[in-house]
Protein backbone atom coordinates (compact mmCIF):
# COMPACT_ATOMS: atom_id res chain seq x y z
CA UNK A 1 0.00 0.00 0.00
CA UNK A 2 0.88 3.84 -0.46
CA UNK A 3 1.63 5.16 3.23
CA UNK A 4 2.93 8.57 3.82
CA UNK A 5 6.58 8.23 3.31
CA UNK A 6 5.07 8.02 -0.67
CA UNK A 7 3.49 10.81 0.14
CA UNK A 8 6.06 12.59 1.57
CA UNK A 9 9.02 11.28 -1.88
CA UNK A 10 6.42 12.52 -4.02
CA UNK A 11 5.98 16.59 -3.04
CA UNK A 12 10.10 16.13 -2.55
CA UNK A 13 10.02 14.97 -6.01
CA UNK A 14 7.61 17.58 -6.79
CA UNK A 15 9.29 20.32 -5.38
CA UNK A 16 12.59 18.84 -7.48
CA UNK A 17 10.85 18.71 -10.76
CA UNK A 18 9.00 22.33 -10.23
CA UNK A 19 12.59 23.97 -9.49
CA UNK A 20 14.50 21.94 -12.19
CA UNK A 21 11.77 23.86 -14.56
CA UNK A 22 10.98 27.11 -13.15
CA UNK A 23 12.78 29.12 -15.77
CA UNK A 24 10.61 27.09 -18.41
CA UNK A 25 7.63 27.39 -16.61
CA UNK A 26 8.13 31.25 -16.48
CA UNK A 27 8.62 31.69 -19.97
CA UNK A 28 5.64 29.97 -20.91
CA UNK A 29 3.91 32.38 -18.81
CA UNK A 30 5.63 35.31 -19.90
CA UNK A 31 4.09 34.51 -23.32
CA UNK A 32 0.68 34.38 -22.20
CA UNK A 33 0.86 35.92 -18.76
CA UNK A 34 2.68 37.92 -16.56
CA UNK A 35 6.19 36.02 -16.04
CA UNK A 36 5.74 34.53 -12.53
CA UNK A 37 4.15 30.70 -12.88
CA UNK A 38 7.42 29.04 -12.19
CA UNK A 39 9.21 31.06 -9.44
CA UNK A 40 5.32 31.18 -7.69
CA UNK A 41 5.18 27.70 -7.58
CA UNK A 42 8.94 27.43 -6.74
CA UNK A 43 8.28 29.30 -3.83
CA UNK A 44 5.27 27.16 -3.03
CA UNK A 45 6.99 23.49 -3.07
CA UNK A 46 9.96 25.13 -1.27
CA UNK A 47 7.67 25.87 1.40
CA UNK A 48 6.27 22.85 1.17
CA UNK A 49 9.55 21.33 1.52
CA UNK A 50 10.03 23.32 4.48
CA UNK A 51 6.97 22.27 6.59
CA UNK A 52 7.32 18.37 5.86
CA UNK A 53 9.06 17.70 9.26
CA UNK A 54 6.40 18.56 11.40
CA UNK A 55 3.83 16.20 9.89
CA UNK A 56 5.85 13.46 8.91
CA UNK A 57 4.69 11.10 11.72
CA UNK A 58 0.70 12.74 10.67
CA UNK A 59 -1.62 10.83 8.65
CA UNK A 60 -1.51 11.18 4.88
CA UNK A 61 -4.49 13.37 4.98
CA UNK A 62 -3.06 15.72 6.98
CA UNK A 63 0.34 15.88 4.90
CA UNK A 64 -1.97 16.72 1.70
CA UNK A 65 -4.19 19.34 3.27
CA UNK A 66 -1.10 20.53 5.21
CA UNK A 67 0.34 21.21 1.87
CA UNK A 68 -2.53 22.94 0.17
CA UNK A 69 -2.70 25.49 2.85
CA UNK A 70 0.82 26.34 2.34
CA UNK A 71 0.27 26.49 -1.17
CA UNK A 72 -2.47 28.73 -0.58
CA UNK A 73 -0.80 31.28 1.49
CA UNK A 74 2.89 31.14 -0.30
CA UNK A 75 1.88 30.79 -3.70
CA UNK A 76 -0.69 33.34 -4.76
CA UNK A 77 -1.79 34.57 -8.10
CA UNK A 78 -4.57 32.08 -9.66
CA UNK A 79 -2.17 28.96 -9.26
CA UNK A 80 -2.43 29.54 -5.71
CA UNK A 81 -5.78 28.71 -4.80
CA UNK A 82 -6.46 26.51 -7.36
CA UNK A 83 -3.44 24.66 -6.35
CA UNK A 84 -3.78 24.91 -2.68
CA UNK A 85 -7.62 24.21 -2.83
CA UNK A 86 -6.83 20.45 -5.16
CA UNK A 87 -4.45 19.68 -2.44
CA UNK A 88 -7.15 20.20 0.61
CA UNK A 89 -9.53 18.37 -1.44
CA UNK A 90 -7.36 15.35 -1.76
CA UNK A 91 -6.37 15.57 1.80
CA UNK A 92 -9.89 16.24 2.69
CA UNK A 93 -10.45 12.36 0.01
CA UNK A 94 -8.18 10.86 2.74
CA UNK A 95 -8.73 11.96 6.24
CA UNK A 96 -6.86 10.11 8.66
CA UNK A 97 -5.52 7.46 6.63
CA UNK A 98 -2.53 5.80 6.97
CA UNK A 99 -2.75 3.75 3.91
CA UNK A 100 -4.36 3.64 0.35
CA UNK A 101 -4.85 1.68 -2.32
CA UNK A 102 -4.51 2.49 -6.35
CA UNK A 103 -8.50 3.11 -5.72
CA UNK A 104 -7.94 5.65 -3.17
CA UNK A 105 -5.23 7.55 -5.87
CA UNK A 106 -8.14 7.76 -8.41
CA UNK A 107 -10.36 9.26 -5.64
CA UNK A 108 -7.88 11.48 -4.74
CA UNK A 109 -6.91 12.82 -8.28
CA UNK A 110 -11.13 13.21 -8.58
CA UNK A 111 -11.29 15.19 -5.37
CA UNK A 112 -8.05 17.65 -6.85
CA UNK A 113 -10.09 17.91 -10.17
CA UNK A 114 -13.29 18.64 -8.18
CA UNK A 115 -11.52 21.34 -6.15
CA UNK A 116 -9.80 22.98 -8.92
CA UNK A 117 -13.10 23.06 -11.28
CA UNK A 118 -15.53 24.23 -8.46
CA UNK A 119 -12.82 27.26 -7.84
CA UNK A 120 -11.81 28.25 -11.06
CA UNK A 121 -14.66 27.40 -13.15
CA UNK A 122 -12.80 25.88 -16.42
CA UNK A 123 -14.19 23.52 -18.52
CA UNK A 124 -11.82 21.18 -20.38
CA UNK A 125 -10.47 23.06 -23.80
CA UNK A 126 -9.98 26.08 -22.34
CA UNK A 127 -6.19 26.21 -21.87
CA UNK A 128 -5.76 25.62 -18.15
CA UNK A 129 -4.37 22.84 -15.74
CA UNK A 130 -7.96 20.91 -16.32
CA UNK A 131 -6.53 20.22 -19.60
CA UNK A 132 -3.68 17.95 -18.27
CA UNK A 133 -5.60 16.88 -15.27
CA UNK A 134 -8.71 15.55 -16.68
CA UNK A 135 -6.69 13.27 -19.76
CA UNK A 136 -4.63 12.21 -16.55
CA UNK A 137 -7.81 11.31 -14.69
CA UNK A 138 -9.02 8.99 -17.71
CA UNK A 139 -5.52 7.33 -18.22
CA UNK A 140 -5.20 6.43 -14.91
CA UNK A 141 -8.88 4.96 -14.84
CA UNK A 142 -8.64 3.46 -17.98
CA UNK A 143 -5.01 1.62 -17.22
CA UNK A 144 -6.16 0.44 -14.21
CA UNK A 145 -9.54 -1.00 -15.44
CA UNK A 146 -7.53 -2.75 -18.19
CA UNK A 147 -5.74 -4.68 -14.98
CA UNK A 148 -2.30 -2.65 -15.20
CA UNK A 149 -0.31 -2.11 -11.78
CA UNK A 150 -0.59 1.07 -10.13
CA UNK A 151 2.85 2.31 -11.29
CA UNK A 152 1.68 1.30 -15.02
CA UNK A 153 -1.01 3.23 -14.78
CA UNK A 154 0.14 6.51 -12.87
CA UNK A 155 2.66 6.46 -16.05
CA UNK A 156 -0.01 6.42 -18.56
CA UNK A 157 -1.34 9.22 -16.81
CA UNK A 158 1.74 11.35 -16.05
CA UNK A 159 2.25 10.51 -20.33
CA UNK A 160 -1.54 11.59 -20.86
CA UNK A 161 -0.84 14.73 -18.77
CA UNK A 162 2.17 15.73 -20.93
CA UNK A 163 0.41 14.99 -23.95
CA UNK A 164 -2.82 17.59 -22.41
CA UNK A 165 -0.17 20.09 -21.68
CA UNK A 166 1.38 19.97 -25.43
CA UNK A 167 -3.21 20.14 -26.49
CA UNK A 168 -3.00 23.37 -25.10
CA UNK A 169 -0.68 25.01 -27.38
CA UNK A 170 -4.06 25.30 -30.32
CA UNK A 171 -6.19 26.45 -27.49
CA UNK A 172 -7.72 29.40 -27.18
CA UNK A 173 -7.77 30.56 -23.16
CA UNK A 174 -11.06 31.19 -21.66
CA UNK A 175 -10.02 31.79 -18.17
CA UNK A 176 -7.16 33.30 -16.11
CA UNK A 177 -4.64 36.25 -17.32
CA UNK A 178 -4.23 34.10 -20.57
CA UNK A 179 -8.17 35.01 -21.36
CA UNK A 180 -7.42 38.52 -21.72
CA UNK A 181 -4.95 38.33 -24.73
CA UNK A 182 -7.94 36.80 -26.90
CA UNK A 183 -6.84 35.22 -30.17
CA UNK A 184 -3.21 36.26 -29.19
CA UNK A 185 -3.21 32.97 -26.49
CA UNK A 186 -3.13 31.06 -29.56
CA UNK A 187 -0.04 29.14 -30.12
CA UNK A 188 1.31 28.70 -26.57
CA UNK A 189 1.77 26.00 -24.35
CA UNK A 190 0.00 27.07 -20.86
CA UNK A 191 1.62 27.46 -17.76
CA UNK A 192 -0.64 25.80 -15.46
CA UNK A 193 -1.39 22.57 -17.47
CA UNK A 194 2.75 22.01 -18.10
CA UNK A 195 3.22 22.23 -13.85
CA UNK A 196 0.04 20.08 -13.76
CA UNK A 197 2.38 17.32 -16.18
CA UNK A 198 5.63 17.82 -13.74
CA UNK A 199 3.26 17.00 -10.48
CA UNK A 200 1.79 13.80 -12.70
CA UNK A 201 5.60 12.95 -13.05
CA UNK A 202 6.56 13.62 -9.82
CA UNK A 203 3.67 10.64 -8.84
CA UNK A 204 4.95 8.38 -11.42
CA UNK A 205 8.55 8.59 -10.36
CA UNK A 206 6.92 7.79 -6.65
CA UNK A 207 4.53 4.90 -7.53
CA UNK A 208 6.54 3.16 -10.26
P1 LIG B 1 -1.38 34.31 -12.33
O1 LIG B 1 -2.05 34.14 -13.67
O2 LIG B 1 -2.31 34.89 -11.32
O3 LIG B 1 -0.07 35.01 -12.42
P2 LIG B 1 0.01 31.76 -12.29
O4 LIG B 1 0.86 32.35 -13.34
O5 LIG B 1 0.71 31.19 -11.10
O6 LIG B 1 -1.10 32.81 -11.78
O7 LIG B 1 -0.88 30.59 -12.89
C1 LIG B 1 -1.43 30.68 -14.20
C2 LIG B 1 -2.10 29.35 -14.55
O8 LIG B 1 -3.26 29.18 -13.74
C3 LIG B 1 -2.61 29.27 -15.97
O9 LIG B 1 -1.60 28.84 -16.85
C4 LIG B 1 -3.76 28.28 -15.89
O10 LIG B 1 -3.33 26.95 -16.12
C5 LIG B 1 -4.19 28.38 -14.45
N1 LIG B 1 -5.51 28.99 -14.33
C6 LIG B 1 -5.82 30.31 -14.35
N2 LIG B 1 -7.15 30.48 -14.18
C7 LIG B 1 -7.68 29.23 -14.05
C8 LIG B 1 -9.01 28.72 -13.84
N3 LIG B 1 -10.07 29.55 -13.73
N4 LIG B 1 -9.17 27.38 -13.75
C9 LIG B 1 -8.11 26.54 -13.86
N5 LIG B 1 -6.85 26.96 -14.05
C10 LIG B 1 -6.63 28.28 -14.16
MG1 LIG C 1 1.35 34.26 -13.84
MG1 LIG D 1 0.77 36.54 -11.26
Amino acid sequence: PITVEHVTHFLTAAAELIHAHRDELTSLDAAIGDADHGANLDRGFAAVIARLPTVADKDIGTVLKTTGMTIVSTVGGASGPLYGTAFVRAGMALADRHEMSAEDVVLALEAALDGIVARGKAQPGEKTMVDALVPALEALRAALAAGRSLGRAVQAAAAAAEAGAQATIPMLAMKGRASYLGERSIGHQDPGATSTAYLLRALAMTCS
